[in-house]
């Protein structure tokens, strides 16, 4: 028996899981090869269909983008193009694991070396689709994970996180992944612990593990002493999240009587179902891009207006501040973002959406339509210098005009800005075209210290805490103090209760969070007082 080992990563969502070591199976490990061709045929159409069957009943758990992929991945598995090439790879000798490998592998490569940044993003589908066949194959049910497991994989689609029922526990490890992904995001959403980043190095398949997805670490085959030392951390965070639970509708309001506003970070809009409204203060980020990213193309008019208004209709009056499409960087669109070779640093956000005004048009109109249903606030991604405000705002104008015209009903929302671009903290003073600061962390880091947000090899220098970022963010919460500019945060960083009082330090009063941190968020702020924190 192997002693404990210990395996750091990068904390991409906190919380703490322990159980069994489920490594991701590479199918037809435990396959056995049948005795003739067609056995083999028989046994790839078999799993072909067993893996459709998982996809088609998880489709009845989600909607939205997750479920346009899922949509996706069974329309490719029921074309039959790739069981048909399996085919013949079987009939010249092959076993049914090794052909469909063959055939997917080579699609896959096709999508990555695709010039087009969508085609690219879409392999990991692909490598979806390939793997369920293959977990078919060997007998492994498709795309399951078991309960409560703490699953070890290269990297995870959406898909398969949302696939998964997560409430009886369990967490994740990746050995590439970003703790700015999709599902890094899913999984704070959710409160389920995970770690990206743990490279190549060896993991036994054992019976016991323990993951902190805060410390980003995972012990293997644990000794007594880390399992008493973890079950006391475990058992401290949790009561800490019982107490927050209990008072989570309470108001934030810090040890010297200031009230800080705590809201929330959305994205699809059925995210809001699993949010009591008595818990957060409105909506601070609707990430937009979601509702882009599905197969069904560029969403309409009204597909965009129903989703804004189910948000609106669920804030009861409340603010939601609704993000335009921040496309591109590390959230390609199909059939909208354009292959770049540094894309952090190109066509994204409110560039693209002014270089497209023809989606940006459509976007515009669902806003104004939507904003008499609510207190709809509309945000700007990416801006980097004034003129992209007033040409966005010259375009709501003018919609708004048209639609006055035909006798729409809309209004005109609030229309403020990320300040997520160095130039923006740095002089926040040319913004005032703006009618609201959020300031968003990941990517400000990002730009501040030179430290791609997905490269997970940069470990620390992609922290909020380096007092760079910091004193760029006080520099806007002062501006925006002085000069009744409303100020809030909405990265990452807003979500982690230890940062909580550097960022009340800093100035900031209005806090956007994931889901499942609000109450330890407010619990935080309740433990400030004014002059305590650290600098
Ligand atoms: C940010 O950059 O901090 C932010 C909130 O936006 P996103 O993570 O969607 O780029
Ligand atoms: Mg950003």
């Amino acid at each position: 028996m192997t002693g404990p080992a210990r395996i750091s990563g990068q904390g991409a969502s906190a919380g703490f899981a322990r159980g069994p070591v489920h490594l991701a199976r590479r199918g037809g490990r435990s396959y056995i090869a049948k005795s003739t061709p067609e056995q083999e045929l028989q046994a790839l159409h078999l799993a072909v269909e067993t893996a459709a069957t998982v996809i088609a009943s998880a489709m009845g758990q989600v909607s939205g983008d997750a479920a346009d992929i899922l949509e996706f991945q069974l329309a490719m598995l029921e074309d039959g193009s790739f069981t048909e090439a399996a085919a013949g790879i079987i009939s010249s000798g092959a076993t049914a694991p090794v052909a469909w490998t063959v055939v997917l592998d080579a699609e896959i490569a096709g999508y990555q070396a695709s010039e087009d940044a969508s085609f690219a993003a879409r392999s990991a589908d692909l490598a979806d689709i390939r793997d369920n066949v293959l977990s078919a194959l060997s007998g492994d049910s498709a795309a399951t994970i078991p309960p409560g497991v703490i699953h070890v994989d290269e990297d995870i689609a959406p898909t398969r996180f949302l696939a998964h029922d997560w409430s009886t526990g369990g967490g994740l490890v990746l050995r590439r992944g970003s703790v700015a992904s999709h599902v890094a995001m899913l999984a704070r959403a959710r409160g389920v612990p995970m770690i990206v980043g743990i490279g190549d190095g060896a993991i036994a398949d054992a019976a016991e593990a323990l993951l902190d997805g805060q410390a980003g670490e995972l012990l293997v085959s644990p000794d007594p002493v880390q399992i008493a030392a973890f079950n006391d951390r475990r058992s401290l965070s949790q009561a800490l999240q019982r107490d927050a639970d209990a008072v989570a509708s309470d108001p934030a309001v810090t040890r010297d009587g200031e009230t800080v506003a705590v809201l929330v970070n959305i994205a699809d809009p059925d995210d809001v179902d699993r949010i009591p409204i008595v818990h957060v203060d409105g909506v601070g980020l609707m990430r937009t891009e979601f509702l882009f990213g599905g197969e069904r193309g560029l969403p309409d008019e009204d597909t965009q207006l129903a989703a804004y208004r189910k948000v609106l209709a669920w804030a009861e009056g409340k603010p939601v501040t609704i993000r335009t499409l921040d496309a591109g960087g590390d959230k390609p669109v199909a059939g909208y973002t354009i292959p770049e070779d540094n894309p952090f640093l190109g066509m994204r956000g409110i560039r693209l959406s002014l270089a497209r005004p023809e989606v940006f048009r459509v976007q515009i109109r669902a806003l104004l339509r939507a904003a008499p249903y609510g207190a709809l606030k509309v945000m700007l991604p990416m801006v980097s210098i004034p003129g992209e405000i007033a040409q966005a705002q010259a375009m709501f104008a003018e919609e708004a005009a048209d639609l006055a015209g035909a006798g729409v009903i809309h209004r005109m929302p609030e229309i403020g800005i990320m300040v997520e671009v160095p130039s923006v903290a740095v002089t926040p003073d040319r913004f005032a075209g703006a009618a609201f600061f959020s300031i968003g962390s990941n990517d400000l880091t990002q730009y501040v210290l030179a430290a791609s947000r997905d490269n997970t090899r940069l470990g620390a220098l992609g922290s909020i805490d380096d007092p760079a970022v910091l004193r760029l963010i006080a520099n806007v919460t002062r501006f925006g103090a002085e000069n009744g500019v409303e100020t809030s945060l909405c990265g990452d960083a807003a979500s982690d209760p230890e940062m909580t009082s550097v960022l009340l330090g800093a100035g900031l009063r209005r806090l956007s969070v994931a889901p499942a941190r609000v109450a330890v968020v407010k619990a935080a702020v309740r433990r400030f007082v004014r002059g305590e924190q650290p600098g």
